[in-house]
């Protein structure tokens, strides 16, 4: 048996209700008691946790980012030391070399502050805002 922590439910975000369903010796699962979500079956309990675990990355190659203002979270391996390796930018076409009378466009990462667009790899969507104070029983 692992020791590895299994991670919150990919639905509910609890992690009080989750449980190793172990219904015979060839088919294993983890499983949220809250939402009823159920993680791949494996063969193992050992498997079975790290199939829950597995997550798909939001990470996107940077070719693909939306240039149309929207706010998205970069990421910049490059960096270093004190330096962030994410940001949160827009595409903000008004600065930027200007190529037929037209400006190409630079990440901002806000007040006039801009990254080399050659060194940014990925970008991945912002999260859904969290719920409202009031909606939230969480402590
Ligand atoms: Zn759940």
């Amino acid at each position: 048996m692992t020791t590895v922590e299994l991670k919150n439910c990919p639905w509910c975000g609890t992690t009080a209700h989750l449980h190793i369903n172990s219904p015979s010796v060839y088919w294993n699962t983890v499983a949220c008691a809250l939402c009823s979500v159920e993680g791949p079956a494996s063969e193992t309990t050992d498997a079975a946790i790290l199939a829950w675990n597995r997550r798909a990355s939001p990470w996107k190659p940077i070719c693909t980012a939306p240039k149309d203002g929207t706010p998205v979270l970069l990421y910049w391996p490059g960096t270093g030391g004190w330096l962030p390796k994410m940001y949160y930018a827009c595409w903000d076409t008004t600065v930027g070399e200007t190529i037929n009378g037209q400006r190409m466009g630079l990440w901002s990462i806000g007040f006039k502050n801009y990254l080399d667009p050659t060194a940014v790899t990925h970008y991945a969507p912002l999260p859904d805002d969290p719920p409202s104070p009031s909606s939230d029983a969480s402590p």
